[in-house]
């Protein structure tokens, strides 16, 4: 079977002029976005990557990509094979989109509290889904644990995104290299949220070796954790503890995975869901950009930093996904007022 290896040139690089192959073709080569309001009130450049233009919705279709490539490379993933994930919802749907492409079937287990969207999708594109009560990691029950028993049990391939390091490997090879090729190199920070912590590993590994091949200053790497997460504390004191909670979905961590090991983060905000709101509300009917909850955060964040900064830096953040995923949660009236947040003025 041939497909593009994550090393291939991205499709944005490739260019617009040319075709797809496929689907999986069609995954990363996302518009930077020039976020005109935030960048005007601080007198910085900041940049959106558009990974909500990606075929399945997200910035997972590209870990997706990655993880079962790597597989099929490692000889583990045979046609007509099952890929197991334990998932908060996207890349769930990544690895069932590429599956379909490539001949494979998934399984996919989801907390039960992730948004109707997610799992109404999911079903939709034909994985074979298992709701689980949501449970912290410590308990057996987490979701990630069923996964992976799950695959043990069935003897399919686990795809193991938190600590499977071709995760990472995948934003190394193609968001790290696309942005900074869009960016020509100017890039002062990045902001990212962390889920598997794939995204912001890969693209700070990948700007640090682009930067040091241009005999650059590399990147500020920052992490935008929300309220409930463990990593603001670990960031700014090596301790893992949490503290509030946060409506945003495929954030938030209590652990250090395997992809955030080894990887210099030189500083963390941490952003509660008022200020996220904010910023989506604010795309979404000024700018006229739909994003997530995730999105939202890290956009709050590299304002932050843009203002510690000053004027004429460059941030660029990731637009994980796109605001229609949470339709029945952050654009819902009903349950913004029930857990005490902001209503979009046009929905009130
Ligand atoms: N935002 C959303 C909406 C997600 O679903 C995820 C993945 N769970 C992330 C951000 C985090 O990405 P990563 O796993 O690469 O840290």
């Amino acid at each position: 079977m041939t497909h593009p290896h994550p090393d291939a040139t991205p499709p944005a690089i490739a260019g617009w002029t040319s075709i797809s192959d496929g689907m999986v073709g069609a995954i990363g080569g996302t518009p930077l976005i020039r976020l005109h309001k935030a960048s005007e009130a601080t007198g910085c450049e900041i940049l959106g990557k558009a990974e909500f233009m990606n075929p399945g919705g997200s910035v997972k279709d590209r870990a997706a990509l990655a993880i079962i490539t790597d597989a099929e490379d490692r000889g583990v993933l045979k046609p007509g094979g099952t890929i197991v994930e334990g998932t908060a919802g996207n890349t769930g749907i990544g690895l069932t989109l590429v599956a379909k492409a490539r001949g494979y079937n998934t399984v996919i287990v989801m907390p039960e509290t992730q948004s109707r969207e997610k799992i109404e999708f999911l079903r939709m594109i034909g994985a074979d889904l298992k709701l689980v009560p949501a449970k912290p990691f410590r308990d057996p029950g987490n979701y990630v644990h069923v996964s992976r028993r799950l695959a043990e049990e069935t003897g399919a391939v686990w795809a193991n995104q938190f600590d499977n390091l071709a995760n990472r490997e995948g934003h190394r090879h193609t968001t790290a290299l696309e942005i900074w090729t869009q960016t020509e190199g100017k890039v002062d920070a990045f902001t990212c949220s962390c889920g598997t912590g794939g995204t912001l590993a890969g693209v700070a590994l990948g700007l640090s070796d682009l930067a040091e091949r241009a005999e650059r200053k590399r990147p500020e790497i920052i992490l935008a954790d929300p309220e409930g997460s463990g990593l603001y504390g670990w960031v700014k004191n090596g301790d893992l503890s949490i503290q509030g909670s946060s409506i945003t979905e495929g954030i938030g961590q209590s652990r250090v995975t395997a992809n955030l090991e080894g990887v210099t983060i030189d500083d963390a905000e941490r952003i509660p869901d008022p200020e996220a709101l904010e910023q989506i509300f604010s795309l979404q009917s000024e700018e006229g950009i739909s994003i997530g909850g995730s999105a939202g955060i890290n956009v709050a964040a590299a304002i932050r930093v843009a203002k510690r900064l000053g004027p004429g830096h460059t941030i660029v953040t990731i637009l994980c996904d796109g605001g229609a995923r949470y339709q029945s949660k952050i654009f819902n009236p009903e349950f913004l007022e029930a857990k005490g947040l902001p209503t979009p003025p046009w929905l009130a």
